[in-house]
């Protein structure tokens, strides 16, 4: 078996350690045999729908969010969109969580067109959402951290990634945290967000290697005692 996994713009979308997110899965990957290959894809640089199975799209600040934007705009939206429909994951960090949706509105700019492949839409707020955050949800408990002042909100076609039990989530109104839809996934949390939560991680990854290998993968479990006491010890940090 090989996985290869896409830090998508790792360039320009790399705040609060989302790169993490990268590493885990390499990791995970590799304690269980699996041969796995991680590759940064840039602005300007023609994505090959066929070669990762996995794209991590991290946050960003609003100015590399228009770099971006145009570059999902010029092409290499379309081939993104082209892989998920070839069964590739996705997860979307904030920035690129919002570049996931149908459109990302800065302060006192245009909106930035997102790809459309979570029902979600985004607004800069005047506020920004800074903070320990959990929440409970089909893929159980997840901790992380958020720092954005865009507001999330989801339309039919996306379901959370779960309710909120600390901070704010997609936008602070409607309890909700995160997104998602078939095999692309997006939140607010950062952290990063994977180590200290494996099962998530793991989900990835089996849904990964579905793709690469037609068919139902169950990973061997390892031993998650230090992720999981990480967990807990996020889990008991203040807002
Ligand atoms: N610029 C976006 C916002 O402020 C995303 C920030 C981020 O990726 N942390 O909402």
């Amino acid at each position: 078996m090989k996985l290869t996994i896409g830090f998508l713009y790792g360039r320009l979308m790399n705040i609060y350690g989302d790169r993490g997110n990268v590493a885990t899965l390499v990791r995970r990957a590799g304690w269980r045999g699996i041969e796995v290959e991680a590759v940064t894809l840039n602005a300007g640089e023609p994505i090959d729908p066929d070669l990762c199975d996995i794209y991590v799209f991290g946050g960003g600040q609003d100015k590399e969010q228009f770099v971006v934007a145009d570059d999902l705009a010029s092409g290499n939206g379309e081939r993104l969109k082209e892989a998920v429909e070839g069964g590739a994951v996705v997860l979307g960090v904030c920035g690129g969580y919002q570049l996931l949706g149908h459109y990302y509105k800065p302060h006192g700019h245009e909106e930035l067109r997102g790809l459309g492949l979570i029902d979600a839409y985004t607004v800069a707020g005047d506020t920004r959402h800074i903070g320990n955050i959990a929440l409970a949800g089909p893929f159980g408990e997840l901790v992380g951290f958020e720092n954005h002042s865009g507001r999330t909100y989801l339309g039919s076609g996306a379901r959370p990634l779960g309710a909120v039990t600390k901070g704010s989530g997609n936008n602070g109104e409607d309890g909700t945290e995160g997104a998602y839809t078939g095999r692309v996934y997006g939140t607010y949390m950062h952290g990063p967000l994977l180590p200290k939560n494996p099962a998530l991680a793991d989900r990835l990854l089996s849904e990964a290697l579905e793709r690469r290998h037609s068919g139902p993968v169950t990973l061997p479990p390892l031993d998650d005692t230090l992720e999981c006491s990480a967990h807990t010890s996020a889990l008991s940090r203040p807002r």
